[in-house]
């Protein structure tokens, strides 16, 4: 086990669960890598009270972690004498230690005695100072497969649709499609997304699904977002031929041609432009809306 660690990648990949289970499983009683959760250093790691690990954080009401956390961090590393020869400090989104902090850190890292190990997360490596990363093993975490995402929230008692449903919309990361799935308001804006934009089919289809978004000016960016996850996800599906991908879209979009869908994804772009540049929300929704109708009404099933 390197001295340091530095574990980065997307928001939700597993970089604290993995944090933590590393520093656990050095202190377990087991001594067997994997933290056993049951011996008396799992218990209280898992509480937060095992004397020989310590988790610098944010003091109450601030966001950055201050210079001062770590030089109590430093006194306590050299008054308590370690239980089992072994000391963690788990870092949790490491970035946000002010510069001060994290030159304090660096000092730690170069003098820091055997039996003291760091472990470190940040979703962007580059917030970390080259001279602490320089002293750090430092691992990036890629996204999870979809597969093995269904597979996970199926094993937490998720509904088999759903579970694929988000597999294919969480961009890799476990803990996203966990924090989508307890989202309300991201299924009403998908809902929403389904009975407008993807639903249009003749231009005399525009005014009843102008009507449903016309208070959705302040959600725009994410109906935006969520049309455009939907295409896209529509098209990987064509692309790669996955025929169930299409399932649970509008039955016509299962005739849908790849060159038309690229049309209507440059068309999310123009809106995007134009939602920028103040262009009002219902004129853009209805240039939108007037774009998928023109290319879904060539697609007959
Ligand atoms: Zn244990």
């Amino acid at each position: 086990m390197a001295h340091a660690t530095l574990l980065t990648g997307e928001s939700g990949v597993g970089k604290k669960t993995l944090a933590h289970l590393l520093a656990q499983g050095l202190l377990c009683e087991r001594e067997d890598g994997r933290p056993c959760g049951q011996c008396r250093a799992c218990r209280r790691y898992a509480a937060r009270t095992h004397p020989d690990a310590i988790f610098p954080a944010p003091a109450p009401r601030e966001k950055s972690i201050k210079v001062e956390t770590l030089r109590d961090m430093i006194d306590a590393l050299s008054r308590h004498a370690m239980e089992g020869g072994v000391r963690v400090i788990v870092i949790e989104n490491a970035e946000r230690m002010t510069p001060q902090a994290q030159n304090c850190l660096l000092k730690t890292l170069e003098e820091a005695a055997g039996g003291t190990y760091f472990f470190l997360t940040a979703d962007i490596e580059t917030a970390i100072l080259p001279t602490i990363r320089s002293r750090c093993r430092c691992v990036r975490m890629q996204p999870w497969p979809p597969e093995r995402i269904e597979r996970a929230l199926i094993g937490r008692g998720l509904p088999s649709g759903r579970a694929r449903t988000l597999s294919r919309y969480c961009e890799g990361s476990l803990g996203r499609a966990i924090a989508m799935h307890g989202d309300e308001s991201y299924w009403s804006a998908r809902e929403l997304v389904r009975k407008t934009f993807l639903s249009v089919r003749k231009i005399s289809d525009i005014a009843e699904a102008s009507q449903l978004l016309k208070d959705q000016r302040d959600n725009g960016d994410r109906l935006l977002d969520i049309l455009e996850q939907e295409i896209r996800a529509l098209l990987h599906g064509k692309a790669t031929r996955e025929a169930d991908e299409a399932d649970d879209f509008p039955p016509h979009f299962q005739a849908a041609d790849p060159k038309d869908l690229r049309k209507i994804l440059e068309s999310i772009l123009i809106a995007r432009r134009q939602k920028a540049a103040n262009v009002g929300w219902a004129a853009l929704a209805e240039g939108l809306m007037q774009t998928i109708s023109e290319e879904t009404s060539k697609w007959q099933l």
